[in-house]
């Protein structure tokens, strides 16, 4: 059978939203079979993390790989890009403990693989793919996350926010099924979505030493009066934002399950912990 990997290498840097620092970046063609791993190249012998469910260590705001001294933190927005454009194996050498968050969204990441292209590579035998044939969900209090069966892999998500300009949003999306096609919706749909907090919230998180990186240049801030920093992308622009987190998840399970992913108020936590539930159940 057939996998996909990078034609080129890419490069980006900067900083992580959580811990403040400055990181560099380095996309590879990965071998072939060897799925999407994360390289901390600034630790000594290099260590190797797979990006992979199996690996998640935390989290709280992001989602975070690897082991509490060996990891790497963020991952979502970057494994979204590879997973959604069909991007099976690479090589991601990082030199430090985040991904930087660019812009707040995917785009940067979506543009730079569009633009060195995928190559073919031949693997062995192809793994089963990932059918849901009974529902399968998580939920704590009003939130949930729910993976039922369905013809496509397709996700839907809501949010409700007690503030007018975010208020009440549902958005749904279709991962296309010709992922050669690097003009696919995931590209012009979810991947410019920026990250987004209420501005009460980043205060508090500020003081308690959280989200040092983050400001107006990577993230839209919402206060009482509406957004601080317009314009935006879209006028639904958080929950598209929610599908992307979502979207970087999921792919944790190496390939897309076919199925409809449904998700309310849901966090890393509870995507994380549906994607823990399918591996089991499927
Ligand atoms: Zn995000």
């Amino acid at each position: 059978m057939h996998q996909h990997t990078l034609a080129g290498e890419i490069i980006h840097k900067g900083v992580g939203l959580h811990s403040g620092v400055n990181t560099r970046v380095r996309i590879l063609p990965g071998e072939p079979g060897s799925d999407r791993y994360f390289v901390r190249v600034d630790l000594p012998n290099s260590p190797i993390i797979p990006a992979k469910i199996a690996t998640v260590n935390q989290t709280v705001l992001s989602t975070q790989l690897g082991t509490d001294e060996i990891y790497v933190r963020t991952v979502e927005h970057l494994l979204a890009s590879l997973s959604a454009m069909g991007v099976d194996s690479a090589r991601i050498e990082i030199d430090g403990p985040e991904v930087p968050l660019l812009d707040g969204s995917a785009q940067i990441w979506t543009d730079s693989i569009a633009a060195v292209g995928l190559v073919s590579q031949s693997v062995g035998d192809e793994s089963a793919p990932i059918v849901i044939k009974e529902p399968i969900s998580v939920h704590q209090g009003d939130t949930f996350v729910c993976a039922f069966p369905a013809p496509e892999t397709r996700f839907s998500y809501g949010i409700d926010f007690d503030v007018p300009a975010i208020g009440n949003q549902w958005y749904s999306f279709s991962l296309s099924s010709n992922l050669e096609n690097t003009e696919n919706s995931f590209v012009t749909e979810i991947a410019p979505a920026r990250t987004f907090g209420l501005l009460h919230q980043i205060e508090y998180l500020q003081k308690s030493g959280l989200i040092k990186g983050g400001s107006l240049d990577n993230a839209l801030v919402c206060g009482a009066d509406g957004w601080l920093n317009p314009p935006l992308r879209f006028a639904n622009e958080p929950v598209r934002h929610k599908i992307l987190d979502l979207v970087g998840d999921i792919s944790l399970l190496g390939k897309f399950p076919v199925a409809h992913f449904l998700a309310y108020k849901a966090s890393h936590n509870l995507h994380i912990q549906l994607a823990k539930k399918i591996l089991e159940f499927c």
